[in-house]
């Protein structure tokens, strides 16, 4: 899948084709969770070398490899919930989240033209809730499980749409080449699935690693269930194509 060179029109702030009041939002949104996000993180490593036993390190790995998971289930059901409930005009969340991913269906594409900031800043937005109350008030050293599980959520929050463009990518740098060959990150071919019909399944955008157990125990299925049901009382429909489309 090629990108075409029909970039965004140049800004004030930036190439974007939505108002500038939600490139504010979205550039303030950056600029303060790599604010806090510097804070909580050297807290959270300089704790960790400081105690630096063997209990510490172990509880550390342990909270990345669940919060790998957790971001990946999480990247799944935020992305099928907007995929399947509610419509761009639902309030507070319709414009600003369920949008990109209906757009996302209808030119999968779209999102290589975006620049970093279109891309990133929701999920930047969505992690500040948790980090500026962790930076205010969580004392990391009390925390040695906690702490680092929550900076590498949001890592791997915060890498998440990238990552998925990159799955769009014709030509990604090496290195993700390498990580996407690897499954360490999300590839082409496993989310390739997700844009093949009947739509109903790989969700999971971060890594993908949640995909295969969500399929075989039939989460996705309850979930479109779910969501038809909800759906008589938000409105709006599945995006295009999807599995609560005509005929399901
Ligand atoms: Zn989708
Ligand atoms: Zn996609």
């Amino acid at each position: 899948m090629e990108a075409t060179a029909e970039l965004p029109p140049p800004r004030l702030l930036g190439r974007y084709s939505y108002p500038t009041s939600h490139r504010v939002i979205e550039l303030v949104a950056v600029v303060l969770f790599y604010g806090f996000g510097a804070v909580f993180a050297w807290r959270t490593l300089g704790s960790l070398i400081t105690t630096l036993d063997v209990a510490t390190l172990a509880a550390a790995l342990g909270a990345g490899l669940l919060a790998l998971v957790v971001a990946d289930f999480a990247s799944g059901l935020v992305h099928a919930l907007c995929d399947n409930l509610g419509s761009v005009d639902t309030p507070l969340v319709g414009q600003k989240f369920i949008r990109s991913f209906r757009e996302h269906h209808t030119d999968p594409l779209d999102m290589t033209r975006g620049d970093f900031v279109r891309v990133n800043a929701d999920n930047h937005l969505v992690c500040l809730p948790f980090l500026i109350p962790a930076v205010l008030w969580m004392d990391v050293a009390s925390h040695p499980f906690l702490a680092p599980f929550l900076l590498a959520l949001m890592v791997f929050v915060v890498m998440t749409n990238q990552v998925h463009k990159w799955a769009h990518v014709a030509e990604p740098p090496a290195a993700v080449r390498w990580l996407q060959a690897h499954k360490l990150v999300l590839s082409p071919e496993h989310h390739r699935v997700h844009h093949t019909p009947p739509y109903d399944s790989h969700y999971c955008i971060t890594s993908g690693i949640t995909n295969p157990f969500l399929t075989r125990i039939g989460f996705w299925p309850v979930l479109m269930r779910t969501c038809r049901w909800l759906g008589r009382f938000v409105g709006g429909s599945p995006a295009a194509g999807h599995s609560q489309g005509p005929g399901a």
